[in-house]
């Protein structure tokens, strides 16, 4: 029987410091626990792998700072290999931070060597105030270094997060930034719209100087222009923050939002496998010591239609009429929710309805709208 193709996320639960914007899931990182940790994932992924029913068609490590962790992400993607858990052109992705793969000597060939096929690279900006603001640990020359030496170390498939929204951020600062990532080449870029969460420095940072903050008018205005300035330089929206040149979309991102199968492993992976969504504690030592990972389930019904409208509806070619009538929705009913969304919003064609550009701006009202 062919094996089911899925998808492996590893999250690295790693940083090397604490960005000031950052409320993702990690600890500060240290060699010896990185170490277990890695023998904790090979563990973990072994008992999937030997039930002879999967393989992986993507892998992404993210975090967290996976670029800290090259020798261990080496052999976590050797076990895979060796043991056939690979699809034959699988597409395997590792974020990378610019300050550790500048630091550390040959960080991106160990990964390139190691069947790593995608790097994802967290610039967020090159502009000095900006990621001083972020509280980053690079400056745009780290960022720009890190994009060439992952050119020379073999990557094609380059991709660059940038933020929107950044207090100070304008818009010729923004064209410098993406201007600079079209020379670096880049294939895909991410665009965030900043998020202030509640317990970071920023957070408390916005509480002292609220005036420093852009509104939500100009960060749309920003969002707007980033999209323009891509689609001229050849780079098509596939997904709200994603744009990507012909053939560079993200696979295992694209996984997620088609609501494809996958399995993630480390504190604060999430998966959907066996029509379940399940996720992992936060807690390091707790997936170290564990012989098997514990989860929680966090969805019941993971099939149901708003849930893979709403993912669905985040992509540009958002849902078809016949995708939402075998999930038991008519295509009047669409129709008359649509109604009630402003027209520049959505997109209405013969074949189903996806969302314009403003529309991905109030992507949370006009998604509620038509769910
Ligand atoms: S490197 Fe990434 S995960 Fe780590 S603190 Fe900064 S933004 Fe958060």
């Amino acid at each position: 029987m062919p094996r089911k193709e899925i998808s492996l996320y590893v999250h690295v639960p790693f940083c090397a410091g604490k960005c000031a914007y950052c409320d993702f899931y990690s600890i500060p990182y240290e060699r010896i626990t990185a170490d277990l940790y890695k023998s904790a994932v090979i563990r973990n992924v072994k008992r999937y792998v030997e039930t002879g029913q999967i393989v992986f068609d993507t892998v992404y490590f993210g975090g967290g700072t996976p670029s800290l962790l090259p020798g261990e992400i080496a052999e976590i993607t050797a076990f895979l290999r060796e043991s056939g858990a690979l699809s034959e052109n699988a597409e395997i992705s590792v974020e990378a931070n610019p300050s550790d793969i500048c630091a550390a000597e040959n960080a991106l060939g160990t990964l390139r060597g190691a069947s790593v096929n995608r790097v994802s690279v967290g610039a967020q900006s090159l502009n000095e105030g900006e990621l001083r603001f972020l509280g980053r640990r690079h400056d745009p020359k780290m960022a720009a270094a890190a994009l060439a030496n992952a050119r020379k170390a073999g990557f094609e498939n380059i991709s660059a997060d940038i933020m929107l929204g950044i207090p100070g951020q304008t818009a010729d600062s923004l064209y410098r930034t993406l201007g600079a990532l079209a020379e670096h080449r880049v294939v895909h870029v991410s665009a965030y719209i900043l998020k202030i969460e509640e317990g970071t420095p920023l957070a408390a940072v916005r509480l002292r100087s609220p005036e420093a903050f852009p509104g939500e008018d100009e960060t749309a205005e920003l969002y707007l222009r980033a999209a323009d300035f891509l689609g001229e330089n050849g780079f098509a929206q596939y997904e709200i923050s994603n744009f990507a040149k012909p053939g560079f979309e993200c696979a295992h991102n694209l996984k997620y939002w088609r609501c494809g199968e996958y399995i993630g492993l480390g504190p604060a992976a999430h998966s959907f496998y066996g029509k379940k969504r399940f996720a992992v504690p936060k807690d390091v030592e707790g997936f170290i010591a564990a012989l098997t990972q514990e989860t929680y389930v966090t969805e019941e019904n993971p099939a149901d239609f708003g849930e893979w409208a709403m993912l669905k509806l985040r992509l540009t070619e958002g849902i078809t009429f016949a995708e939402c009538e075998e999930r038991g929705v008519k295509r009047e009913t669409l129709l008359e929710r649509a109604s009630a969304v402003p027209r520049r919003c959505l997109r209405i064609s013969e074949t189903g309805v996806s969302l314009t550009a403003e529309g991905f701006l109030a992507a949370n009202s006009v998604i509620s709208a038509m769910i």
